[in-house]
């Protein structure tokens, strides 16, 4: 979960982790620490049709997340990151 500022082009002003709570560390508008964003915006063959979630998961919650998947994440090399 994100805030941002209304003033100062959208500043973000704290994350928290939708699973534990947890306020993550910023500093002047920067997250940093490991987070998973995920966002996604169900269709019309959904029964959530036209339904925007969003959420955040600190590295420790989105750890505990992909160690229960089948398949595990796909992993590769990042050219660039935020
Ligand atoms: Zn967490």
């Amino acid at each position: 979960m994100r805030k941002y500022t209304k003033i100062e082009d959208n500043q973000l002003l704290e994350v928290r982790c939708n699973q534990c709570g947890r306020l993550l560390q910023t500093e002047n508008g920067m997250l940093k620490e490991g987070c998973f964003h995920g966002e996604n915006v169900f269709g019309y063959f959904s029964t959530k049709d036209g339904t925007r979630h969003s959420f955040d998961l600190c590295e420790t919650c989105y750890d505990s997340l992909i160690s229960k998947f089948e398949i595990p994440v796909e992993e590769s090399e990042a050219n660039e990151y935020l």
